[in-house]
This record gives structure tokens, sequence and C-alpha cells, in this order.
């Protein structure tokens, strides 16, 4: 079985947040004082995220990233990963790396797919004004363990102009350093305050940026399935490129993405989705009652980003932790 949508696009990747909560507060994600947590008690339970990733695996979904919020500041993270570990042949994790020096040896022993880790600068002091946290010497003191212990892992970099888009071509040289992959993020500007459109620079000048400094830069070609653009320079050294605003790689989509309180979104633009929490919770909706539910809401998944956004609903303040980034 497998779920289709009508633009005849395959959903095989499912991204989990387990948590809208964090503990940095990134400025083009999160404001200072935070924002309105979701209750624990809204939260889907560990036992509930399995039992729907089960039926979403029997819908021919093969590969889950666990995301947020930071994944890592939720308690017993380890018990929903070797959940999910069991029954996925493809398990990743988003993180701010902040914590990962206490689940290095839980991350080999599941034996994870895919580390995404999100740093924004090179630089200790740069890294605080994003972050508002004093964490730059623990994530990069991580990055360097997940790199020696041959923890399979990229960096995430959201590109904003005038902030740190004079390090994109040291986060490349750090990368071929490294032997890291290394990925730019167009920043998405969610809400008019959150000052994202002002920093906003596009994939192309990104891509311009590197080829400036590395012209011998060519593209891979990713087949149909691919969330970023893939480079390679003349050494074997990748990089991509994620156009998430400008959203080129629409037609190309595979994911969807389920929210911390059991939301089932088609897409990142999306407001609002399909409500799993309150099957799950209902004690005669059956397996098959929950496949027929997730069916029809991915048959409804619109063309692309544009479509979506045209067709959001309400104004409330936005961020990527809310819908798992
Ligand atoms: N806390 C984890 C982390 O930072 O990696 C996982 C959740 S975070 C929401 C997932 C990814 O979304 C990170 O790479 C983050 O940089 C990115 N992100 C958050 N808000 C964004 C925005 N407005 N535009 C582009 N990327 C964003
Ligand atoms: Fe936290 Fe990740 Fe958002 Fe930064 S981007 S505030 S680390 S959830």
């Amino acid at each position: 079985m497998e779920l289709r949508d009508k633009f005849d696009r395959v959903a095989d990747y499912l991204r989990i947040g387990v948590t809208d909560r964090c503990n940095l507060r990134c400025r083009y994600c999160m404001p200072e004082k935070g924002i309105d947590f979701a209750d624990r008690k809204d939260l889907l339970s560990y036992e509930e995220i399995i039992r729907l990733a089960r039926v979403f695996r029997e819908l021919g979904v093969n590969k889950v990233r666990l995301t947020g919020g930071e994944p890592f500041v939720r308690k017993d993270i380890g018990f929903l990963l070797k959940g999910l570990s069991d029954l996925f042949p493809k398990v990743h994790i988003t993180t701010n790396a902040t914590l990962l020096q206490n689940y290095i040896p839980l991350l080999k022993e599941v034996n994870i797919s895919g580390l995404n880790i999100s740093i924004d600068s090179l630089d200790r002091d740069k890294f605080f004004l994003i972050t508002r946290r004093d964490t730059y010497d623990v994530v990069m003191s991580n990055i360097l363990a997940c790199i020696a212990q041959k923890v399979p892992a990229k960096l995430n970099v959201v590109v904003m102009k005038g902030v740190n888009d004079m390090e994109i071509v040291d986060f490349v040289q750090f990368g071929k350093d490294h032997g890291i992959t290394v990925r730019f993020i167009e920043a998405m500007p969610f809400n008019e305050d959150d000052g994202n459109r002002d920093v906003f620079l596009p994939a192309v000048e990104i891509l311009n940026r590197i080829s400036e400094r590395f012209p011998d830069i060519r593209k891979v070609e990713n087949g149909a399935i691919a969330s970023s653009d893939t480079y390679v320079l003349e050494d074997g050294q990748k990089v991509g490129i994620i156009p998430a605003y400008s959203r080129t790689l629409c037609s190309f989509c595979n994911r969807i993405r389920m929210t911390p309180q059991g939301e089932l979104m088609t897409c990142l633009y999306s407001t609002s989705g399909t409500d799993l929490r309150s099957l799950v919770r209902t004690p005669d909706v059956s397996d098959a009652d929950l496949k027929q539910h997730i069916a029809n809401s991915i048959i409804k998944k619109k063309k692309d980003g544009f479509v979506e956004e045209k067709d959001q609903v309400g104004s409330a303040f936005r961020s990527m932790t809310k819908i798992g980034g």
C-alpha cells in the first residue's frame, strides 16, 4: 500500500515533531520569551506515536525524522528512538546538537541513518547573537564527536543576509576540512515581524556565492525525490541548498508531517491538518480507520507551497517548532 496524492507524488517520508519546546531561541524561529507551548497532555504519548508510526509504515512510509522543537529536550527520547528503529529502515533526527554528548552511544546503538545538525555560525559571538544562548562550544564539540565517531551527520545552515551570509564559503571550507556535507537553507518568513523577510537570501544567490569561490561546483542529479539541490565540488565534497521559500522542489515532495499534538500536515506551509490525536484517543477507531483518514488527507495535498500558503487560514503566530521543521 502507498500514500499517493492527486499529483501522483508518493508520500513515503514522515517528519515527526516530538515537542515544540526548545532550549535555544534562534531569532528566525522563536521569540526570546518562547511561544505558546503545548500542554503536556496535548502531546502525543510515545505509545501513540509508535502506533501511528506503525500505521504509516504499513502505508508505505519508509523513512522517519524526529524533529521539533528540539527532540532531545523531550524526556526519555531513547524509548521512542528504539521503537521507531524497530519499525523503519531509515530513522533520522534534526537537532541543534546542544545535548548530543549524552546520546552518541544511543545513536550508535540504534544505527541512526542520519543526523542533521543545525549551526548557523562558526563564530562564537555570532552563534550567541543568532541563538540567544551561549552553547557554541558544546555544539561544536558534539559535531566533531559525531564526525570522529562516524555518526552519519550533515550540517544545516539557515542563511541570513547581513548576519551570516559572509560565512557561506567558510562553511563550505569547514565541510571540506572535516568531510561533512553542509546544506544551506533559505530563511522562511513565517510572520510579519520575524525579520526573516529582511534577511532573505535566495537559493540562486547562495549558489553564486559558493561558485565565486569554488568555480568547479556542479549540480548532481538527485533523481525524482529531493528536498535539496545537491552540488559537488571537484574533490567530491557535497554541498546542498534547500529552497525552502523559493519552493522549486515541491513537485518532487515526498514529505508529510505530524505535529507534536498529532496533527497530520501535508505541507510546511499548512496551517491545519487532520487531527490524528483525537482519532487514536477514540477507543473504537481501528488501525484500518486510521489508514483511511490518513489516505484521505494525503490525497488532498496541494500542488505546491504557494497554493498552500494562499489557502492558509487565520493569522496566528507561526514557528517551525509547531509543525516540525
Ligand atoms: N531544534 C532542531 C534544530 O534546530 O535542528 C530541530 C527543529 S528546527 C525547527 C529544524 C530546522 O528548521 C533547523 O535546521 C532550523 O534551522 C530550521 N528553521 C527553523 N525556522 C526556520 C525558518 N524560519 N526558515 C528556515 N529554516 C528554519
Ligand atoms: Fe530551537 Fe531549532 Fe528553533 Fe533553533 S531552530 S529555536 S534550535 S527549534
